[in-house]
């Protein structure tokens, strides 16, 4: 089981296992933010054991500690050495899942906590978004069958050399996920501090409602344009693996949303959700020599000073010439400095303007794929809100419009009642 090859024997999915009674639940920095929500999480695990389970929970640090662990480093050291990052920040969840650990058998309950290592994470050596080579989970196993509730740090692992490692920033959700793959177990719970995944950000859109069922790839693309519930590499593990798994609150006990492979009924909804990104930025460069090799040299230029851009537009060419505009985040656009200054006059371009304010609006839905219309309902409700679109950009299950970012919150309204997601 393997992060990024097919080298590896796969788990079988985990729908195709017979039922073990193993679930495994993943409890955010939120939930453990404190000692009380730490014995709630305690309490809910137990309950969770009582129904019949075998019960793997896996917890981040509490709430601010692996930012708090940056910030410490950085008054130390301004070039710390990635290897002590991660020993450094695999503290925060040690600590999580000891307290979890204690608060259970405090409760009368059974419990071991492990570490990444102890639970069998074996990793590569990309220190700090490390990925995950293959999982040996025998103690976990070895532990559930004595009737521990086994408590597992997230975020961990080691290397074959036996250095720890993390998975990136939220690569609590990519443990759970892979342990569940790895245990073949019948359950994946991500607890999180809101019902589930929601057709829009509820502050921008109040009528936005829980989503019941959406597929990894709507997924995918929704938190890929803006709407952050879980890490996106988890996302993508769970879908090599067939790992299905629900999105749930961990202060209520209400359904939450069924992440899973997309099934032939669920393409009747057209768009599943809008998500919403601000504090973008557009950089447009005029009148830009319409011949091979200016393209390559302006986004040769970008990538050398490793800016990540997402929305890119090239006009059609007149006179010879063409406008090149992209999008980058805000934050990144005092970074470009002069640099596309000194290329524009190097290939005998024309103006580089550079406008902050800007923000983008997607709509996701694998519905796309077989109903036609959707761009220009889309665009109609645009219209209709007066809401000019600057740029334009589409997948097969989404459409992207950059437009001002004043008129984000307007458009996301307008097009969520055009796709018939509003709540009644
Ligand atoms: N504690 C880590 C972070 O804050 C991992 C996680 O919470 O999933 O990124
Ligand atoms: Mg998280």
């Amino acid at each position: 089981m393997s992060e990024n090859s097919s080298a590896f024997s796969l788990q079988p999915p985990v729908s195709s296992v017979a039922s073990s009674g193993i679930i495994v639940q993943k409890y955010g920095g939120t939930s453990v933010a404190n000692p009380e929500r730490i014995k709630h999480v305690a309490r809910r695990l137990l309950e969770t054991q009582q129904e019949g389970n075998s019960v793997v929970g896996v917890v981040s640090a509490m709430s601010g500690v692996t930012d708090g662990l940056i910030q410490l480093s950085k008054q130390i050291s301004t070039t710390p050495t990635s290897r002590e990052m991660d020993v450094l920040l695999a503290t925060g969840e040690q600590t999580s899942m000891a307290l979890t650990a204690m608060a259970i058998e405090a409760l009368g309950g059974k419990a071991v906590s492990l570490t990444g290592a102890q639970a069998g994470i074996v990793t590569n050596e990309l220190h700090t978004k490390a990925k995950i080579h293959h999982i040996t989970p025998q103690q976990i196993e070895k532990h559930l069958k004595q009737g521990k509730v086994v408590i597992v740090a997230g975020f961990q692992g080691e290397t074959e050399e036996g250095e720890i490692t993390t998975l990136g920033r939220g690569g609590s959700d990519l443990t759970a996920i892979a342990l569940a793959s790895a245990l073949g177990a019948d359950a994946c719970q991500i607890l999180t501090d809101v019902d589930g995944v929601y057709t829009c950000d509820p502050r921008i859109v109040p009528k936005a409602q829980k989503i019941e069922v959406i597929s990894y790839d709507e997924m995918l693309e929704m938190a890929g344009s803006g709407s952050k519930v879980m890490q996106s590499r988890s996302v993508e593990f769970a879908k090599k693996y067939s790992v299905s798994f629900e999105v749930c609150n961990s202060f209520n006990t209400q359904p939450g949303t069924i992440v899973k492979e997309e099934s032939p009924c669920m393409e009747q909804v057209v768009v599943r959700g809008i998500s919403v990104e601000r504090n973008q930025a557009k950089v447009t460069i005029t009148n830009v020599p319409d011949r091979p090799g200016c393209a390559a040299r302006i986004f040769g230029a970008i990538a050398e000073a490793q800016l990540n851009i997402d929305v890119i537009v090239q006009d059609v060419s007149a006179n010879g010439t063409t406008n090149i505009s992209f999008t980058l985040y805000r934050d990144d656009l005092e970074k470009i400095g002069t640099m596309l200054d000194c290329v524009a006059q190097e290939i005998g371009a024309g103006a580089v303007r550079k406008e902050g304010g800007i923000g983008k609006l997607s709509v996701v839905g694998i519905g796309m794929r077989t109903h036609s219309g959707v761009a220009a309902k889309l665009f109609e409700a645009l219209a209709r809100g007066g809401v000019n679109i600057q740029m334009i950009s589409t997948s097969e299950i989404k459409i992207a419009v950059i437009v001002d970012e004043a008129d984000v919150v307007l458009a996301a309204q307008l097009a969520h009642t055009a796709f018939g997601l509003d709540r009644s």
